[in-house]
């Protein structure tokens, strides 16, 4: 379920503070930058993505939604920049194959099924 006051946070932050958020925000795309580096690049493993925006901190084994519950914290990329976690069950996926990993572990012969493709496409 989603914080109602994390949502409220965030739109009070950029109403009240533009600039602060605008920092967090830069930091935060820095902080990912180096956690993606560590787990092996910029690239999901499963389909080969590689755009930034789609990329995110996939757990190997699941259970990203448990860790964010107890430690009370939904940013993984923080957690590993400031060592309050290890990354050897950590891997890039992009949003897409995130999706797909969940559905694996939930129902493994339904999501089968699914193949995900991922093709560049040249935008200039
Ligand atoms: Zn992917």
């Amino acid at each position: 379920m989603l914080n109602p006051l994390r949502i409220c946070y965030g739109y009070y932050l950029k109403k009240i503070n533009p600039e602060y958020a605008r920092k967090q925000k830069s930091q935060y795309i820095n902080n990912k930058k180096l956690v993606l580096e560590m787990l092996g690049g910029a690239k999901c493993v499963n389909c080969g993505c590689d755009v930034f925006e789609f990329l995110e901190v996939n757990h190997k084994n699941g259970g990203g939604y448990k860790e964010q519950k107890e430690t009370k914290c939904n940013n993984v990329v923080n957690r590993v920049i400031y060592k309050h976690r290890k990354i050897d069950d950590l891997e890039v996926t992009c949003h897409v194959c995130n999706h797909l990993h969940y559905l694996i572990r939930k129902n493994p012969k339904q999501a089968k099924g699914f193949k995900i493709f991922w093709t560049k496409i040249e935008t200039t």
